[in-house]
């Protein structure tokens, strides 16, 4: 495609910052609109896994990713009464060398802050809300709620779950709460008073689960993501004060191993769970999605931030070898969408590495080099006439 066609990205998160990052490499001058006035260091915890840090390798940044996060050891799965480990993986120099990649625990500020590195100094423009979209003969509009508005040839959607850009190309309809939510404190490795954990482990209950993680090499600060069931979320916030009370009544039956852990949080806040139905519209016209915006998914296989970098480097490949953007647009969704619709899948069964499980086909996929799939003619000609 003309490196001159004008892409806007709506939407600085994991998704828009990879995607700007790939283009700009591509030799597109790709720009980013941020409705937030700058990035914050949200409090959470992100696991990276191979599949992820190998594509991001491409911009640069996997040296900065290593020295800001952790390369866990081992992850490990408990049984919530017993203890038992029902599966182990073990991360070391022979299994980065299998996967192509190292696995990384990270926080989600410094893994911003890096991903900011990776794309064009004064390309992101933050304080921009998108509230709108308009079709021009030959150009799309982007009006923000500051009054700016752009025109662009081509604009990309990587405003997350609750996208302005997906009430574009599909529906208004809003995301679904899943009956869950999750509770995330994180707290000093001080406060375990020398009582030693593993880098990462999952707590698996019958109707909830648990993770304790470590975020850097120091091992001084732990997060803890439990989720556990709820009937309804009524708050509008994006989350609610918790406590460390309610966190250990809701795995209070739980092996003593994780009730140490569970003793030692504080500042405990509890977010609810969101996702939507697939739906495999992701383009329309000039505007195409990627990431949260058109797969939102339940966070249980830790793989939602992975596949809008999947995206954002497929989505890259399509726009630079094919002359179209219809047809660029029909081929990034004909080569994604069977791979994250497996990972919704498997998201929503909570299924992953609870025990035996393969996990090559997910952490060896290398999304800047797999085959691109061609769009069949029936699909084409159907997506034509719409
Ligand atoms: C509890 C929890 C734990 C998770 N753990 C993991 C994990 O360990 N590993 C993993 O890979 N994934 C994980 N995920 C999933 C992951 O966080 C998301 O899939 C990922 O952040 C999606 O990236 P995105 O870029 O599509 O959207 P986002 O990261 O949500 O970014 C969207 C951006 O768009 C901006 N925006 C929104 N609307 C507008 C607008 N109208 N105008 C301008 N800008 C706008 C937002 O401010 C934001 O910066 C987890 C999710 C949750 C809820």
């Amino acid at each position: 495609m003309d490196r001159r066609q004008r892409i806007a990205i709506v939407g600085a998160g994991l998704g828009g910052l990879a995607v700007a990052g790939f283009l700009q490499r591509a030799g597109f001058a790709a720009t980013v609109y941020e409705q937030a006035p700058t990035f914050s260091r949200i409090g959470a915890g992100i696991i990276l896994s191979a599949n992820v840090t190998k594509a991001l390798r491409r911009l640069g940044i996997e040296q900065d990713l290593v020295a800001s996060g952790l390369k866990p050891h081992c992850y490990i799965s408990r049984a919530w009464d017993t203890g038992e480990t029902l599966y182990e993986i073990i991360f070391d120099a022979s299994s980065e060398a299998r996967f192509g990649g190292p696995y990384l625990n990270i926080h989600r500020g410094d893994l911003h802050a890096v991903m900011h590195g990776a794309v064009t100094p004064g390309s992101i423009s933050f304080n921009h809300r998108l509230v709108g979209l308009e079709e021009l003969s030959g150009a799309i509009r982007l009006v923000f709620d500051n009054g700016v508005k752009v025109d662009a040839d081509i604009v990309i959607g990587a405003d997350g779950i609750n996208s302005k850009v997906r009430e574009f190309v599909v529906d208004a309809e809003p995301p679904r709460f899943v009956g869950a939510v999750a509770h995330r404190a994180i707290f000093p490795t001080q406060r375990l008073r020398g009582f030693k954990i593993p880098d990462c482990t999952k707590w698996w209950g019958r109707d909830r689960h648990i993770l304790p993680y470590f975020m850097t090499s120091r091992r001084d600060e732990i997060y803890v993501i439990g989720v556990v069931p709820a009937s309804k979320w009524e708050s509008d916030a994006p989350s609610v004060p918790g406590s460390r009370e309610e966190l250990i009544n809701c795995f209070a039956n739980f092996h003593n191993d994780l009730l140490r852990v569970l003793e030692a949080a504080e500042d405990v806040s509890v977010w609810p769970i969101f996702d939507r139905e697939r739906n495999d519209c992701w383009s329309r016209g000039r505007a195409v999605l990627l990431g949260d915006a058109c797969h939102p998914m339940r966070p249980f296989m830790a793989a939602g931030g992975a596949m809008a970098v999947e995206d954002a480097a497929i989505l890259t490949r399509c726009l630079a070898t094919i002359d179209a953007a219809a047809e660029a647009f029909r081929c990034y969704e004909a080569t994604r969408i069977p791979r994250v619709s497996e990972v919704q899948r498997i998201s929503i069964e909570n299924s992953w590495m609870r025990g035996p499980t393969d996990v090559d086909w997910f952490y060896r996929y290398d999304s800047c080099v797999a085959p691109l799939t061609q769009p069949n003619a029936t699909e084409m000609k159907r997506r034509r006439a719409q």
